[in-house]
């Protein structure tokens, strides 16, 4: 599918599935070869991730658990800097490798106050690894150990990704047509 219709706009295909899986595929390669050996727990933060989560973590072959987070932070197609509290994370995050997988970095704001939320639940690491960058947005400074590919400062949807939480479904990523 070429163009989609999400509400009033419309998409046009910018990212194929065949190269997003091929990204996948080489970030679960690190993932595999660094943790080697160690045990993973996994946070996605819904909602937008829980794609890139099913597909990476068939790929992964190291001992792992996956506990879900959640917080809002974006309407409509601008980011905004209102981050609410994270829900789901627990004491179980303690002297945990934690890897956080999330669906896209855009600014870095809530990737940060996430970082930040976490800390004070004592992992004994935290990486980052993200299927979408935009860095010619990016405001912050944490680095993002395992990066899935850099996008233009584009608005996109598919790929768990949404437009006033439509177009999730997508497995290709598109990008808004004007
Ligand atoms: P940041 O705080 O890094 O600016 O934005 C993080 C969140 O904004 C992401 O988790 C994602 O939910 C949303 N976001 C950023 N860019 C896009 C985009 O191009 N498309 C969609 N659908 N969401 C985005
Ligand atoms: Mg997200």
């Amino acid at each position: 599918m070429a163009v989609i219709i999400l509400k009033d706009k419309k998409f046009g295909v910018s990212i194929t599935a065949k190269e997003i899986d091929a990204a996948i595929r080489k970030v679960s390669d690190q993932i595999n070869r660094d943790y080697e050996g160690k045990n993973i727990l996994f946070l996605p933060i819904l909602n937008g991730s829980f794609m890139f989560t099913a597909d990476l973590l068939r790929k992964i072959r190291i001992p792992c658990q996956v506990t879900f987070v959640k917080y809002a932070s974006y309407s409509g197609i601008s980011t905004t800097t209102q981050v609410t509290e994270l829900i789901g994370i627990n004491e179980s995050v303690a002297s945990r490798h934690v890897v956080i997988l999330e669906d896209i970095v855009d600014t870095g704001i809530t990737m940060d106050l996430v970082l930040n939320e976490l800390k004070k639940f004592h992992p004994a690491d935290v990486r980052i690894a993200c299927m979408f960058h935009k860095p010619e947005a990016f405001v912050k400074s944490f680095k993002i150990d395992y990066l899935g590919m850099n996008i233009p400062n584009e608005f996109v949807v598919g790929f768990g990704l949404d437009y006033d939480g439509y177009g999730r479904n997508y497995a290709d990523v598109y990008r808004l047509v004007k």
